[in-house]
């Protein structure tokens, strides 16, 4: 399929969100094709204050955005306001850097450079309140980031060995193109050490100055400000407690998929890191720092190069190499994920998140129902309700429709009903889109959040996130 630039930013479904500019560089190292850098083409919406890099990676267009920071906070509003100005973006990739968890179980090992693929997030917190250091604050994120189906088959595919071994040869390959354009993308030459555990980078020999805190400290996680700058080699950590080595030639790329651990803090602690691992059972592979932001928004995946062993002993010696070699999966990732072809689509201005289904059969007398309550008869307003427990197909059913008599209609609208405040501000991001489609018609589509939340509070419809509400206009109303 021949990709095309879009006309507009509406025809960017997928976003890349970096929080370090090193991490953004690696991914724009990997674009095949740069549209706009400066938003000379595309632009943006009033007040977003995100900056975009557009272009296109294989068979995708996407919108590479900066974040102002590191964090949830700032990943929070990055990925919100990346859905106001690009309203079709439908998936975002938060690529970067991260800590990895050394074993993370009995048959997997992490080493630096490898990378990380999150087929789920789970957030953690640190508290004073807290002895001994941390909090899980919830288990996995099961709502709005969790990718869609299409995304998750192809994670699951990723795992069986072949497939895994592929993706690996191609993520190396395509770690090659930043490598020869900027030698800082390469390994950095080093052994790739891990300290044990419980052994914390600190001043032991003698103290900086009186107020030391690697020797005023109480605990042995208390280390002084100077120590954390200063590397383990200068700081002359004892290498009778390195667990483990590995020799510059040894070094190889391997792709591991699983749930990272997404919190406000930096994770620098091999004994928190690996309570924290052993803590769930989702087996936890890295900590970072934006999954969690971007999850609250919008479906997304994490992809991140380990540049540290999220431990006190950690430098920035590896950063631009996991960068690079974050980037490069990413690029992999895209090789393999093909686009729903739209191109024998009617215009449309949003389209649902759920796939249809392979499986759907029968149903013909619903069909027939759905299809002649919208288009048998005149041209006039029409609304339909569908309701039934969790579950028994409604939104198979609904997206059976649109695909089979989408060509009946002019535009179609999806709308997040599983929760009021979503469907009001999915509602407000779908008159935007219309207002910018056309803008000579002013205020139109007003959409009736009162309405859905009588019918809702009258049936007591308690599972509300799986609803979805479904308008289809044949007559358009602009
Ligand atoms: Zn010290
Ligand atoms: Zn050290």
């Amino acid at each position: 399929m021949q990709l095309t630039q879009p006309a507009d930013r509406h025809g960017f479904t997928i976003a890349i969100i970096c929080a370090l500019t090193i991490e953004a560089d690696a991914i724009e190292e990997l674009f095949d094709e740069t549209y706009d850098r400066h938003g000379e083409i595309y632009s943006k919406q009033f007040r977003d204050p995100n900056s975009y890099v557009t272009g296109r990676i294989g068979r995708h267009n996407v919108v590479l955005c900066y974040m102002p920071g590191i964090g949830r906070g700032a990943a929070a509003s990055v990925a919100s306001s990346v859905r106001v100005s690009y309203t079709g973006v439908q998936t975002a990739l938060v690529v970067g850097i991260c800590g990895g968890v050394p074993n993370p179980s009995h048959n997997d090992k992490i080493y630096l450079g490898d990378v990380i693929i999150s087929d789920s997030v789970i957030q953690f917190d640190f508290g004073r309140q807290y002895p001994g250091g941390f909090q899980r604050k919830m288990g996995v994120k099961d709502t709005l980031g969790r990718p869609n189906q299409e995304i998750r088959s192809l994670l699951q595919g990723l795992k069986a060995r072949r497939a895994r071994s592929d993706f690996q040869s191609k993520t190396s390959q395509y770690l090659q193109l930043p490598q020869q354009s900027g030698s800082h993308w390469q390994h950095p030459g080093s052994e790739d050490i891990l300290f044990r555990a419980s052994f914390t980078h600190k001043h032991r020999a003698e103290a900086l100055s009186p107020v030391c805190l690697c020797f005023t400290g109480h605990r042995e996680d208390d280390v002084c400000s100077e120590a954390v700058k200063t590397t383990c080699s200068k700081l002359a950590c004892d290498e009778n407690h390195i667990v483990r080595r590995r020799k510059v030639q040894d070094s190889s790329v391997s792709i591991l998929i699983g749930t990272i651990a997404s919190g406000d803090t930096v994770m620098k602690s091999g004994e928190c890191r690996d309570r924290i691992a052993a803590s769930g059972e989702e087996n936890v592979l890295g900590f970072e720092m934006e999954g969690a932001g971007v999850w609250d928004n919008i479906s997304c995946i994490v992809i991140k190069g380990v540049c540290d062993y999220a431990d006190s002993h950690k430098n920035k010696d590896w950063q631009e190499y996991a960068a690079a070699s974050g980037a490069s999966a990413t690029k992999a990732f895209l090789s393999i994920w093909v686009p729903i072809s739209r191109e024998d689509s009617p215009p449309r201005l949003n389209a649902p998140e759920i796939p249809r289904s392979p499986c759907f059969v029968g149903r013909a007398t619903e069909m027939e129902e759905l299809r002649s309550a919208f288009l048998s008869g005149g041209t006039f307003d029409r609304t339909l309700l569908l309701q039934g427990p969790p579950g028994i197909g409604k939104s198979a059913l609904t997206v059976e429709y649109v695909e089979r008599f989408r060509h009946k209609h002019k535009d179609i609208f999806w709308f997040d009903a599983s929760s009021i405040p979503n469907l009001i501000s999915s509602s407000s991001a779908i008159r935007k889109q219309i207002n910018n489609k056309f803008p000579s018609t002013g205020s139109v589509g007003t959409v009736n959040a009162d309405l859905f939340r009588r019918h809702t509070q009258e049936h007591q419809v308690a599972e509300l996130w799986q609803a979805f509400a479904f308008i289809g206009s044949r007559r358009a109303n602009y």
